[in-house]
């Protein structure tokens, strides 16, 4: 089988395992939310972006990052050279919090499962990691403000190790002029980075 019958066996997969886990997932926050926010973009993706929760327009529409924090992302990837169609996003939790407040411990808790299938369904060379939720999930204990920027290879508990990305969420840097230049240099490192890691992978 070619590359691409490849990918549209591992979206379909990716669609699945979207479907399975929306039925058999715990969390809360589906009993307040419209839509549950699976994800969106290529199973095949080398890029894997991973914000915090839905928020209305998402709920809305069960996409994620379709709001201005969205608008602003698309943007950054542009400024790479990249689309939506070359990534695939997500969020911590799959479900929009009431009023767009901080997600709970427990609802972390109850849509990991979800997500750490869908890490190792795509099994990405490299994982965005979109604001502090996203860190603290995946690197306990570290703050945002220290990790930007930096790439870092890490063992997860519960899931196995690769290679992560850390940047400051779209959402809190849109309004914060120093912010949004740390996040677009950092952004603009993603290149780089990922070029690193292919020479890497060829043993070069
Ligand atoms: N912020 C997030 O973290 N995720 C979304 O999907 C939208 C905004």
């Amino acid at each position: 089988m070619g590359d691409d019958g490849n990918r549209e066996e591992k979206l379909q997969a990716l669609l699945k395992l979207n479907q399975e886990m929306a039925r058999l997932c715990t969390c809360k926050l589906k009993e307040t939310a419209i839509n549950v926010v699976p994800g969106i973009g290529s199973a095949s993706a080398r890029l894997l972006f991973i914000g915090e929760a839905p928020g209305k327009k998402e709920d809305e529409t069960g996409k994620p990052f379709v709001g201005a924090a969205g608008k602003f992302l698309d943007e950054m990837l542009t400024s790479i050279s990249l689309d939506r169609n070359d990534i695939y996003i997500t969020n911590v939790v799959k479900y929009r919090p009431p009023n767009n407040r901080d997600p709970l411990p427990e609802e972390v808790a109850a849509c990991w499962p979800w997500l750490r299938a869908q890490v190792e369904l795509i099994n990405p060379a490299l994982i965005i990691l979109l604001g502090r939720h996203a860190l603290e999930r995946f690197v306990p204990g570290k703050l945002i403000s220290v990790e930007h920027g930096k790439a870092f290879r890490r063992a997860v508990p519960d899931l196995g190790t690769y290679v992560f990305f850390a940047l400051y969420h779209p959402a809190a840097a849109l309004y914060n002029g120093s912010m949004r230049e740390t996040l677009l240099k950092d952004f603009a490192k993603i290149p780089k980075i990922l070029e690193k890691l292919k020479k890497e992978k060829q043993g070069l």
